[in-house]
């Protein structure tokens, strides 16, 4: 296991006297290796607070540029980032904050063709996209690789987010949500967005990748759904689809 130096000893002080982390959970979070699917409003948080907890190798993919309209939400980018890669400015950012973590920044968007090297090496995958088709690609290539991932989305003052385990034993994200989308693909860029309420799914997704780091189960296939205007907040269980062309397929 990864020893901490008296650097990190110092720098982590806080988060070691919580009970659930301790110096294992720490030590544990230090080899810890994540790839976050997208450097926008749900990505910034996730990787800028996954980066400050000294979680060891944290892999940012997005080819978006960073434009005007993300500022009110995507915080960690300034009015000088305008027009340059997202993920060169978060992984600056993160660096700034602990440059003891390692920052694999890719100009790329996830999809079939990008994710074997995007899942390369890497233990969980957060969604951090703003898109249905990218939840699929990213539902399929974590099944077919066996690994877990977080799913997040907002819209207006509502967010949404769930967990799926590496085998998906109990359902996946096409048990869910099966193509074709139709009228259901509608995004933020149409639909309107609230930084705070981004922010708010995205530390839930971060919250849940450091439990799931701790060796804590997480509640598998269940739907949060949230009204972060009202402060009204759901979980729905996700049935397994019998016919869900995902998981209940042999693998090919
Ligand atoms: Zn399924």
């Amino acid at each position: 296991m990864a020893e901490l130096t008296d650097s990190q000893l110092q720098r982590y002080a806080r988060q070691l006297l919580v009970p659930q982390i301790d110096l294992e959970g720490q030590q544990i979070l230090k080899s810890a290796r994540v790839l976050i699917v997208g450097a926008g409003g749900l990505g910034i948080p996730m990787a800028q607070y996954l980066a400050g907890a000294g979680v060891g190798f944290i892999r940012v993919a997005d080819d978006d540029r960073v434009n005007l309209s993300n500022l009110p939400r995507q915080v960690a980018y300034t009015e000088a980032d305008v027009g340059r890669l997202k993920v060169d400015a978060l992984a600056e950012r993160m660096k700034a904050g602990n440059s003891e973590v390692t920052v694999d920044a890719h100009a790329a968007r996830f999809d079939a063709n990008s994710a074997s090297d995007l899942l390369d090496n890497v233990s969980l995958v957060l969604d951090a996209t703003d898109s249905l088709q990218a939840r699929q690609d990213i539902d399929r290539a974590t099944h077919q690789f066996e690994l877990p991932w977080i799913m997040g989305s907002a819209v207006r003052t509502s967010g949404q987010w769930a967990a799926f385990d590496a085998q998906r034993r109990q359902g996946c994200y096409h048990c869910l949500i099966s193509e074709p989308f139709g009228r259901q693909n509608t995004s933020c860029a149409e639909l309107g967005i609230l930084g705070p309420v981004v922010a708010l799914v995205s530390l839930q997704q971060a919250l849940w990748a450091i439990k799931y780091f701790m060796q804590q189960a997480l509640p598998w296939a269940k739907l949060y759904v949230m009204d972060a205007w009202s402060g009204e907040q759901a979980r729905l269980a996700l049935s397994i689809r019998p016919d869900c062309p995902l998981c209940q397929q042999p693998k090919s």
